[in-house]
């Protein structure tokens, strides 16, 4: 039996919550330890930040004094962030080393704005360092399909880590064209890449994609989206390699927690972020193991911290203890985000991970989009898939056989509730821009489909 190598977060969060060197991590002092930063970061918000002020100004009992009270604090949406991003500036602007712009797709609200102060992103690459140390050693070579161009983006920040601990980081950029994005794994030979779910998919998935030898890529690091289980079997299937994912989102400071050699959830940069779960509709919070919604709060954003952002994200945290001995507790995988999915009828929720894990088995299948329309009987879920150019042969029955496996298409089918149109198949000669969020559109407000 192989021991799993404990995660490398464990002994990075010990140094940083400052306890002394031989002095062993308890769940208690780490407790302590992130209330006292809870407070901190709240009173630095309360007194920079205009939002924030407004919003504790004059607040009885504030900062509270334990988590019972932090609980009772209100949420901070996405919407709120949206609507006017300099009111979450906490510093002067001046101060500012990186401004990221998001652009949600699919809808006209206004772009997202993130600002980082110089000591914000310095944390980022300490957490990349310790991290990525999970994947890669001394002398490695990690090729990023992530933007890089920029100072502070997420290529350079993880540039700048994988330095710290003797590893060569490579800035390919996202996968635009998949040849050249295959090619550049044959010139660079890395034993580890960092991308986007169906971007690397897509890349194992390409004609040329079979050149890259079994073996080669030791390690991938799959971030940005939710990772369905189907694209981390086929990775591993296609290179011989280990998966490992990311989860992590812009406003956290891009990185939020990593996986360890156990491969089952994330650990957490705990001195940096406070993850709660709690249950979507109620706002309350949920017992470990129970599935709910993932809510952070920065524990030492200068720039823009944010307090009990929802994230729309739904996970649980894992109760058991983690087979690489940690103590530090896990947040299980990502299921899928909460506007992912579409009510059909009273009792039955279809949703794009649902898709996603049975498309994504389909040999070839590198994407797809859904979208659920208006039809002259039930509402048609109309599916339009990408295939690997001179991939595997798929024509529209494999993939009625394979939706028809799903538990909630075949009770809908069966209920009279949902017709599947006829699917239109696609090759995929581009990649996936990756950025896009992957949700099923729903038009069945629409009128009569075109
Ligand atoms: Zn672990």
């Amino acid at each position: 039996m192989t021991t799993l190598r404990k995660t490398p977060l464990e002994d990075w969060i010990q140094r940083r919550i400052g306890l002394e060197s031989g002095a062993p991590l308890t769940l208690a002092a780490l407790a302590r330890h992130q209330l006292a930063a809870l407070r901190k970061s709240l009173i630095h918000a309360a007194g920079s930040s205009p939002f924030y002020r407004r919003r504790f100004a004059g607040r009885p009992g504030f900062p509270p004094e334990d988590l019972q009270g932090f609980a009772a604090l209100p949420f901070t949406s996405m919407a709120d962030l949206a609507a006017d991003p300099f009111d979450f500036l906490a510093v002067s602007q001046s101060a500012v080393a990186r401004v990221v712009t998001l652009r949600s797709s699919g809808t006209t609200g206004p772009p997202k704005r993130l600002f980082f102060s110089t000591a914000d992103l310095e944390r980022t690459v300490d957490f990349f360092y310790h991290g990525m140390s999970t994947l890669v050693g001394p002398g490695q070579r990690v090729l990023i399909l992530m933007p890089g161009e920029q100072p502070g983006s997420v290529g350079q920040l993880l540039v700048e880590g994988l330095g710290r601990l003797g590893a060569a980081g490579m800035v390919h950029g996202p996968v635009l064209d998949l040849g050249a994005a295959v090619d550049a794994v044959l010139t660079h030979r890395p034993d580890c890449l960092v991308g986007i779910p169906v971007q690397v998919l897509a890349m194992a998935r390409h004609p040329r994609g079979a050149r890259i030898p079994r073996g080669l890529v030791r390690s991938v690091l799959l971030s940005t989206d939710y990772v369905p289980e189907a694209i981390v079997e086929a990775l591993e299937e296609a290179w011989g390699c280990r998966v490992f994912e990311h989860y992590g989102m812009t406003e956290m400071g891009y990185g939020g927690g990593v996986a360890c050699e156990a491969r089952d959830g994330y650990h957490l940069r705990e001195a940096d972020i406070f993850v709660e779960v709690v249950d979507p509709e109620t706002g309350l919070g949920v017992p470990d193991g129970v599935s709910g919604e993932v809510v952070f709060t920065t524990l030492a954003l200068s720039a823009m911290p944010l307090i009990r952002y929802r994230t729309g994200d739904l996970a649980r945290f894992l109760p058991e203890p983690c087979p690489c001995g940690s103590l530090l507790r896990r947040l299980g995988k990502i299921a899928g985000r909460r506007a992912n999915g579409a009510a059909i009828g009273q009792s039955i929720r279809l949703t794009m991970s649902a898709l996603d894990e049975a498309l994504f088995t389909l040999p070839g299948v590198i994407d797809f989009h859904a979208e659920l329309v208006p039809g002259e009987g039930p509402p048609g879920l109309r599916l339009t898939v990408q295939c690997a150019p001179g991939g595997d042969e798929l024509d529209g029955s494999d993939i009625r056989g394979a939706l028809a496996r799903l538990p909630a298409v075949r009770d809908a089918l069966g209920r009279g509730l949902l017709a599947i149109e006829p699917v239109r198949l696609g090759t995929g000669k581009e990649a996936s821009t990756g950025a896009a969020k992957r949700i099923i559109v729903d038009r069945r407000q629409e009128g009569a489909a075109p």
